[in-house]
């Protein structure tokens, strides 16, 4: 064979061969982009995550080998096992950014308390009380503690109230929000058991000490960041207050009592629970016009709720009765927002308590805003942090 077609023959051969691992390294690639939403899916279910997980991975190095095999490409195992030591990372690291998880290691600590088991436990101290449910501490048997909200089976109106919360919390997992763990029947008793928070509500705390601006910030964005969370899912919360917001020891805030939330995709769902508390109300939402409840009523339920942070008072505080209002409600006037907080806050409570809903900004707009920009917020001092090694 002359030399130019010998070479002309190599070379084709070197880009055929190019050419299969390029289509074998495409094939897999789809094939875990495939399986990865399958396992986003799955992971809202992640009771049975982690050997989802495990049983895809390994139906994909499978499938992986064989491809390979038929493309006629040599299988070195250490090779395939090395690729494959990476894929799993990596393919975790999109799962966790996938749902919002900043790695895998806040993903695997979701798995691990989604399957805590409350088996065995014992009812303490009563901690809260509601209009519908009373709270209580709960003891497990593997020695951690949590909240156990409880309504009696025999009262209907209330019953449904915590159905709905249980249907809604179920299909909700973010730092910013309360964590169910489970629900159980106890004779007459329907419980939900919830992350146990231990340092009160927003309302308890503001009532306790007075908040400065750069907290009222530290806590909006929190609550920011649930509400964007909460929107993404479809979910309205429906009663956002300061009473309704849980805050820990280290100031980290969740937002709790769903008993109002509505999903925006579930149209089954009961019209027989009710409005939200008066003052912090949305102006579409006393009306019942332009579509009532709905992602925008919970943003002026939120520009209430930091008003209500930064006076200690609630909303419409003084109106001199619930005529009075709900007729300044209906025409869409917010709370009185006091002169002496600064221009910044000021701005962000009139952006949320825009009169018409289309012109209040979303959850994910707002984070954006100066208000509760990270930047504004007093920065650890490094020379400080070093002192503590
Ligand atoms: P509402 O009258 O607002 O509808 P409710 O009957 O739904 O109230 P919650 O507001 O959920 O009840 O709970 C009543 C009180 O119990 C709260 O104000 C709070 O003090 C306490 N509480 C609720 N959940 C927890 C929790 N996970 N950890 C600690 N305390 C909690």
């Amino acid at each position: 064979m002359p030399s130019s077609s010998k070479q002309a023959a190599c070379s084709s051969s070197r880009s055929f061969s190019h050419y299969a691992k390029n289509l074998a390294d495409q094939i897999v690639m789809l094939l875990v982009q495939t399986l990865r939403s399958v396992a986003e899916a799955a992971i809202l279910y992640a009771g049975y995550c982690a050997r989802l997980i495990g049983e895809m991975l390994r139906l994909t190095e499978t499938t992986a080998r064989t491809i390979l095999k038929k493309l006629g490409r040599p299988i070195e195992n250490e090779v395939i096992a090395a690729v494959f030591r990476d894929s799993h990372v990596q393919l975790l690291e999109q799962i966790a950014r996938g749902n919002r998880y900043t790695d895998v290691n806040s993903l695997a600590l979701m798995i691990s308390r989604r399957i805590r088991r409350i088996t065995n436990w014992e009812r303490g101290d009563l901690i809260g009380k509601g209009s519908f449910a009373s709270v209580y501490r709960g003891s497990n048997e593997d020695g951690s503690f949590f909240a156990a909200k409880s309504v009696s089976l025999s009262e209907h109106k209330h019953l449904c109230h915590l159905e709905n919360e249980i249907a809604i919390l179920k299909r909700l997992d973010h730092e910013n929000i309360i964590q169910c763990y489970g629900t159980q029947k106890d004779g007459e008793m329907l419980y939900i058991f919830l992350e146990l928070v231990s340092h009160g509500t927003l309302e308890q705390a503001y009532k306790n000490c007075r908040f400065k601006e750069s907290q009222v910030s530290h806590y909006t964005r929190q609550i920011l960041q649930g509400l964007r969370y909460l929107h993404s899912c479809k979910v309205v919360h429906g009663d956002v207050k300061c009473a309704n917001i849980l805050v820990t020891e280290s100031g980290r805030v969740k937002l709790a009592d769903f008993g109002l939330s509505k999903s925006m995709e579930d149209h089954s769902q009961s019209s027989k629970l009710g409005l939200g508390s008066s003052f912090w109300m949305a102006p579409e939402v006393a009306t019942l016009e332009r579509g009532g409840y709905g992602f925008p009523s919970d943003i002026w339920s939120l520009g209430c709720t930091v008003t209500e942070m930064s006076t200690r008072k609630y909303p419409h505080y003084n109106a001199r009765d619930a005529f009075n209002l709900h007729r300044s409600i209906r025409s869409g006037e917010g709370p009185a927002v006091p002169d002496y907080l600064s221009d910044t806050l000021k701005d962000f409570i009139t952006q949320c308590l825009q009169p018409h809903p289309n012109q209040r900004p979303t959850a994910a707009n707002l984070l954006a805003h100066r208000f509760v920009n990270e930047s504004s917020c007093p920065q650890p001092d490094l020379t400080e942090l070093l002192l503590l090694f």
